[in-house]
C-alpha cells in the first residue's frame, strides 16, 4: 500500500529527531511492502524566517491532502520575543484545529529497561500496581482543541494602575467534552478497562459540566470502570501510586500538565510519544492525524547527536496503528526499540541516576542505528 506522510520537522531537534523516524519508516515499509511518501512541509519558527509566518497556508493545504502527519518540534529563543500570533507554537495549534484533531493520546509507561530512570522507588511503584509489580502503564486523553488555550483572553486597564487586569476562558461545549470522552472510552475499552476523569470539579463550573456529561454516559459503557478524580489529588497520585491508573481524560490545560508529569516517571520527556486524532475522515482515505514526541525543541542540546530518538520513533509506530491500522508493523517497531534498550544502549537522559557505564551512553545516531538493526533482524 501507499500512503502520504506530511512532515514538519520544525525547530532545534526535531529535525534530527524526525530523520531517524523516516528512516524507521522507510525501513519498515521495505519491510513489509508498503511505501510511504514523504511530503516535507514548512511550519513554525523555520517557516517564520522563511515566509514570516508560523504556518503558511500552503503547509497547513498539503498537511490536509496527506494521510498523516509527523510532526518534530516547534519554537526556540530565537523567536520567543515575538508577539502571540506570531510565535513558533501557533503553528501546532494551527495544524491541530485545520486537521480537527481534537484527542491527544500520551501513553506513558515504564519500561523494564529503564526502572532506574524512573525517580520512584520500587516499593512505591508496587504498592498501586495491580499485581503488585514495580511498574505502572497508563495513557493520557487529553483534550486538545478547546479550554483555556482556546478561549477569549484579554486584558483590562493600562497594565500600571492596580485595576489593571488579564484573563483567560475556559469554555467546553456539550460537543466537546462528548466526543473526546468517547475516545477515551474506546481506548480504555482496548485497555484495561478503566477510565478516570481528571477536574476540578470542587471549583470550576466547567468541570462540574465534563462530570455531568461522563456520568450520563458512563452508562453506555458498561464494562468501562469510571472513577473521577480532582486535577490536584491526580498530580499527587501521579508520583505517590501511578499503578492506579489505566486511561485518564482531562482538558486542554490539566493534560498538558500532567503528562509532562507523567514523562518523568517513565524516565525521560525523550521517550514519550503522542497521537492527536479524533478528526472527521470525509472526502479522505483516512481519518486525520498528527503524530509528535511530547517534548519540545530543546534548544539547550540541539545539533549535538544528544537527542534521543526513540520518541519520535515510537510516535511513527502510532501513526502506523492508529492512523492506518498497520498494527503488526506498529508492535515490530516498538520491539526493535524494546530490543536496542535490551542491547543495553542509552542515550544520557535514560542512563538513569546512578553510574551507567559511559561506553553504552549513545547520542541520537548511534540510538537510532540500534532500532534500526533490530527492526532489520526482527
Ligand atoms: P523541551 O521539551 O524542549 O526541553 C525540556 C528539557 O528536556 C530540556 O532539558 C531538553 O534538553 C530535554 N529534552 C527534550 N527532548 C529531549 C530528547 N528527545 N532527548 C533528550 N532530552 C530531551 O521543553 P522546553 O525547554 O520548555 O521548550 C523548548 C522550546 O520547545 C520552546 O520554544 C517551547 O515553546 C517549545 N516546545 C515545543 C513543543 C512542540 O513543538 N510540541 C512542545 C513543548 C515545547
Amino acid at each position: 500500500m501507499n500512503y502520504s506522510i506530511a512532515l514538519v520537522p520544525g525547530d532545534g531537534i526535531g529535525p534530527e529527531v524526525t530523520a531517524k523516524a523516516v528512516d524507521v519508516l522507510a525501513l519498515t515499509g521495505h519491510k513489509f511492502g508498503h511505501f510511504f511518501n514523504f511530503v516535507e512541509l514548512e511550519a513554525g519558527g523555520r517557516a517564520i524566517d522563511s515566509t514570516g509566518e508560523p504556518l503558511p497556508a500552503s503547509s497547513m493545504e498539503a498537511a490536509k491532502r496527506c494521510d498523516a502527519l509527523l510532526l518534530g518540534a516547534v519554537g526556540g529563543p530565537k523567536w520567543e520575543n515575538l508577539p502571540g500570533h506570531l510565535r513558533p507554537e501557533r503553528a501546532l495549534l494551527g495544524l491541530r484545529a485545520g486537521l480537527g484533531v481534537f484527542a491527544n493520546l500520551r501513553p506513558a509507561a515504564l519500561l523494564p529497561q529503564l526502572k532506574d530512570a524512573c525517580p520512584l522507588k520500587d516499593e512505591v511503584l508496587a504498592a498501586s500496581h495491580p499485581e503488585g509489580k514495580p511498574t505502572f502503564d497508563l495513557l493520557i486523553v487529553r483534550e486538545l482543541t478547546g479550554g483555556i488555550y482556546f478561549g477569549e483572553r484579554g486584558r483590562d486597564g493600562d497594565g500600571k494602575s492596580d485595576d489593571s487586569s488579564a484573563f483567560d476562558t475556559e469554555r467546553y461545549s456539550r460537543a466537546e467534552i462528548e466526543r473526546v470522552l468517547r475516545v477515551a472510552y474506546g481506548a480504555a475499552a482496548k485497555r484495561r478497562s478503566k477510565l478516570c476523569l481528571v477536574d476540578k470539579a470542587n471549583v470550576l463550573e466547567s468541570s462540574r459540566f465534563w462530570r455531568e456529561i461522563a456520568s450520563e454516559i458512563a452508562g453506555e459503557y458498561k464494562n468501562i470502570e469510571t472513577s473521577y478524580m480532582y486535577v490536584d489529588n491526580c498530580s499527587m497520585q501521579l508520583i505517590h501510586a501511578p499503578g492506579q491508573f489505566d486511561v485518564i481524560v482531562t482538558s486542554n490545560i490539566f493534560g498538558d500538565i500532567l503528562s509532562d508529569e507523567a514523562s518523568v516517571l517513565s524516565g525521560s520527556i525523550g521517550m514519550l510519544a503522542s497521537a492527536s486524532i479524533g478528526g472527521k475522515a470525509a472526502g479522505r482515505k483516512y481519518p486525520p492525524g498528527i503524530y509528535e514526541p511530547i517534548h519540545g525543541s530543546a534548544p539547550d542540546i540541539a545539533g549535538k547527536d544528544l537527542a534521543n530518538p526513540l520518541a519520535a520513533i515510537l510516535s511513527a509506530a502510532m501513526m502506523l496503528r492508529y492512523s492506518f491500522s498497520l498494527e503488526q508493523e506498529a508492535s515490530a517497531i516498538e520491539a526493535a526499540v524494546n530490543s536496542a534498550l535490551d542491547s543495553g544502549l542509552r542515550t544520557k537522559d535514560i542512563a538513569g541516576r546512578t553510574g551507567y557505564s559511559a561506553e553504552r551512553i549513545v547520542g541520537t545516531n548511534a540510538m537510532a542505528a540500534a532500532v534500526m538493526a533490530a527492526l532489520k533482524a526482527g
